[in-house]
């Protein structure tokens, strides 16, 4: 075991504060991380303050972080894919069974055993894992992604939980050329939607609450953008949709979206409020239309993003930051301020 500097909050009232953890002791499949950045997740500012307390209660103190990318400083004896120096990825997975039929397809995502980068039950040390707001993490090499090299460092690290979550279900769902998208909320995991369905062919239309992401929309590559409070705009477009991708941090209104699908449309959540959304069973039936959710994504799907991600040059448009303005940055992502992530430089630790 040894020690290394994080960021933790103390209860769901108290700010982030810089603190010391323990890490494990790399053992034989094991890669130890340098991290250089790491994005900041609303799923973070969620489980910081208890939010999901239901679902998923966050036990203190808390190191959240799991959009991770750094470069590997030891590997095990055992470790195959990385040698010391190399680029390395984590996302919001460190661990799984790896004998369900979830893990052995590749879907790592919907184990039931999975362990989480964060507030999950760690199997070596005790207590609960600890996140990417940190100097260094121990993950087994089997749970760490390779980044392709001509990726910028800071807009790279987003892709492990904005870039996944939101290029899952548009593979699942057949995204391609013709197809008609709406992404509603141009934050972190929207403004990746809208990267992934341009760079994939579709007509893509955003629905945002910020006059202010108008223009900032069309640069993304969207091909509309409508300021979804104004209900004229939002009629032009009833009945369209071949797929919308809700990428909404807060409660809101979901049934205006649904009545935008075509016949057998698909509306797929991934923004996660905390408290539950009322379904108009007219707006589903009117149109067989159907409504889902998608949780990030497995592993060889996750290298399978970043691999595309090289290919098309797509990383997040981030706003890069010291740890110490983590608060700040915090209240900036509840005001939906943020031009689409913060990323945090990690040598300010
Ligand atoms: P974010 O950067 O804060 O973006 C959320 C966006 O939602 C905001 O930028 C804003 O967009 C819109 N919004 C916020 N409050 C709203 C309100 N009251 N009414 C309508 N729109 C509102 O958050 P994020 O990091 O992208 O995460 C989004 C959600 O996805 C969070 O709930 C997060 O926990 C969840 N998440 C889920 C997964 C998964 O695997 N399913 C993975 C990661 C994150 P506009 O300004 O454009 O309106
Ligand atoms: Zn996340």
């Amino acid at each position: 075991m040894y020690k290394t500097k994080a960021y933790a909050a103390a209860s769901a009232t108290a700010p982030l504060a810089s603190t010391t953890i323990p890490r494990r002791d790399p053992t034989e499949h094991d890669v130890q991380i340098e991290i250089l950045f790491c994005g900041i997740c609303h799923s973070d500012l969620h489980a910081v303050r208890n939010e999901w307390s239901e679902f998923m209660a966050t036990t203190y103190p808390i190191v959240p972080g799991h959009e991770i990318l750094g470069r590997v400083t030891k590997a095990g004896v055992a470790v195959t894919k990385f040698t010391p120096g190399d680029l390395a990825a984590v996302g919001c997975l460190v661990d799984s069974d790896r004998t369900c039929p979830r893990c052995q397809a590749g879907q790592e995502n919907f184990c039931p055993n999975l362990t989480l980068t964060f507030n999950s039950p760690d199997k070596h040390l005790g207590g609960i894992t600890n996140g990417g707001y940190s100097e260094s993490i121990v993950v087994d090499e089997r749970f760490v992604l390779h980044v392709p090299p001509n990726l910028g460092l800071a807009g790279a690290a987003p892709l492990l939980c904005a870039g996944i979550t939101t290029y899952s279900p548009m593979r699942h769902w057949g995204i391609t050329t013709g197809k008609k998208v709406g992404v509603v909320g141009l934050g972190g995991l929207g403004h990746m939607a809208v990267k992934f369905a341009h760079a994939l062919g579709a007509h893509v239309v955003v629905f945002t609450t910020s006059p202010s992401k108008k223009e900032g929309a069309l640069r993304l590559g969207a091909d509309e953008v409508v300021v979804s409070r104004n209900a004229d705009e939002m009629k032009k477009h009833a009945g369209s949709f071949d797929f919308i991708l809700d990428a909404v941090s807060a409660e809101h209104d979901i049934n205006t979206y649904l009545n935008l699908l075509a016949i057998d449309g698909n509306l797929t959540l991934v923004g996660a409020p905390a408290k539950p959304l009322g379904v108009s069973a007219f707006a589903l039936l009117m149109g067989r239309r159907s409504l889902s959710g998608s949780n990030i994504g497995g592993l060889p799907e996750t290298q399978e993003m970043l691999d595309f991600c090289g290919a098309h040059n797509i990383t997040a448009d981030v706003e890069v930051i010291p740890i110490q303005k983590i608060n700040e940055a915090y209240d900036r992502l509840l005001k939906s301020e943020v031009k689409y992530r913060f990323s945090i430089d990690m040598a300010s630790l």
